[in-house]
């Protein structure tokens, strides 16, 4: 039924980027011997009491204030109660009736519009342990380095209407936070987790249809596929004449459908209740003037200034704002080259091919901005043909030599003098005497292939546009 529309909501998930845990001084780093990064505040072991992590604060202040939140003064910690093997304390810190920030929004650029989705509240918690259930045989182990490490959730309100929105709309989010350098956002090792909510409603109501909750979503892909799945789900139950039930589901990705984890009632009771070992969080004025301080340029004022200033089409702007580094590095290329289009040109095609040929897309390309800008230039002044310029790129990032170098070293300048483009065109001619006369005959298409043979023989050096003019008057 095509008149059900999908609202979707996203409680996101993110790993602040601290070199310690939310309540205690044990690293939060990931990869470690499991139970190696533990201490009585984060084992919950009687007694022991949490200290507010600053660089977390102020992390989190940061990334609300990017998301153009109100951040609240104070706020205050909460206890969510509930039983589960990798909670030591039999709860977590959380925040719950007063929350960090609330009322913020983001513009993702979704089918090239940007539509506002607004972000309900975003606040601080602690991370719970790792439960494990394949690596010890038969058994359940319980890894507690990962217990306390600091989080802030993001939720929507239910402002998204298909999966491809969530996903884009991830996508952009994800880019925003790492820009600010709130986190790595890495989902592999789970810095950053989503849970999905969705509902159908008949287009045009204003009222929220019964929703369901699918966790386990490992990727923005897996993401997209689930809400895929529940919306079509959802919309076949009620053509049915069924009616939704309030549950959580598992996406399980293998057999690439969402099964029931549990109902739910109204709500789950928790049993919330301000968290009496920790005063109300008050922010010192001077760590929200520092986060504030380090919000750099957005991702899309930064594409937007991208295509207004610096007059690169929208698809450029967008691919090359995909990440601060990139960014950064397109910007100081297009400032030395003096050509913003040029820069993105070699960017987008062959500096992103060379990473990607390298399975390194975010990863680093060894050659400056400056050199690569020196490299434009050869290729502007007509010494160096567009193609041979690619090859001379690889050589500077395999040897760190400046392009000039490269080219007068390897005898690779572009040849447009004629009497050296005349001579290749004679041999070609003369090893292929029946295309010249087919040629002769008016197969004008045979042109390319004349182009070919002598550019082969010029190992690419021949400049394209005077050989066009060489070979007419040859033929
Ligand atoms: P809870 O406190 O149970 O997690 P919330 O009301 O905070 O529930 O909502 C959690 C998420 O679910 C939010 O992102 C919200 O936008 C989304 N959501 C709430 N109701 C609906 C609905 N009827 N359909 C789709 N999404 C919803
Ligand atoms: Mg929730």
């Amino acid at each position: 039924m095509s008149g059900l529309e999908a609202v979707i909501g996203l409680e996101v998930h993110v790993q602040l980027a601290t070199r310690t845990k939310l309540f205690c001084g044990d690293p939060a780093e990931f990869g470690s011997e499991p139970n190696t990064r533990v201490c009585p505040v984060c084992l919950g072991l009687p007694g022991a009491l949490p200290v507010v992590n600053r660089a977390a604060v102020e992390l989190a202040v940061r990334a609300a204030l990017g998301l153009n939140c109100r951040v609240h003064e104070t706020s205050i910690f909460a206890r969510k109660n509930y039983f589960y093997p990798d909670l030591p304390k039999g709860y977590q810190i959380t925040q719950h009736e007063h929350p960090l920030a609330t009322g913020g929004w983001l513009e993702p650029e979704i089918d090239a519009g940007e539509r506002r989705v607004r972000i309900r509240r975003v606040h601080l918690e602690e991370d719970a342990g790792r439960s494990s259930h394949d690596r010890i045989a038969g058994r359940t182990a319980v890894d507690l380095n990962r217990a306390g490490v600091p989080l802030i959730e993001i939720v929507t309100e239910p402002d998204l209407r298909s999966p491809e929105e969530a996903r884009g709309f991830l996508t952009h989010l994800k880019r925003t936070l790492m820009y600010m350098g709130v986190s790595d956002c890495d989902m592999e090792k789970g810095s950053l987790r989503v849970d999905a909510n969705l509902s159908v409603r008949p287009a045009g109501e204003g009222r929220l249809g019964t929703r369901t909750e699918v966790k386990n979503l490992n990727s923005f892909g897996n993401v997209e596929r689930a809400l895929g799945f529940e919306a079509d789900r959802q919309r076949a139950l009620i053509a049915g004449g069924g009616v939704v039930a309030r549950e959580t589901l598992l996406w399980d990705a293998d057999a690439a459908e969402a099964r029931t984890m549990r109902a739910r009632g109204e709500d789950d009771d928790y049993r919330y209740f301000p968290e009496p070992d920790l005063p109300p969080l008050v922010l010192p004025p001077d760590l929200v003037d520092a986060a504030r301080a380090a919000l750099p340029e957005m991702p899309a004022a930064r594409a937007r200034r991208f295509r207004e200033v610096l007059g690169l089409p929208a698809y450029d702007a967008s691919v090359l704002t995909s990440s601060r580094d990139l960014a950064d590095y397109f910007e100081a290329t297009a400032a030395a080259a003096g050509d913003p289009k040029a820069a993105s040109n070699w960017i987008m095609t062959d500096v992103l091919s060379w990473l990607n040929e390298r399975d390194a897309p975010g990863g680093h390309f060894p050659v400056s901005p400056e050199a690569l800008a020196e490299l434009i230039a050869v290729v502007g002044e007509g010494a160096l043909s567009r193609g041979m310029g690619r090859r001379v790129l690889d050589r500077m990032a395999e040897t760190g030599r400046p392009a000039r170098e490269i080219v007068e070293a390897e005898g690779l300048t572009q040849v447009s003098d004629s009497v050296r483009l005349g001579r290749w065109v004679e041999e070609v001619i003369a090893a292929h005497p029946d295309q010249a006369r087919r040629f002769r005959e008016g197969e004008e298409k045979l042109m390319g292939f004349f182009i070919g043979q002598v550019m082969q023989k010029s190992g690419g050096r021949a400049d394209p546009r005077k050989l066009a003019d060489v070979l007419r008057e040859r033929l």
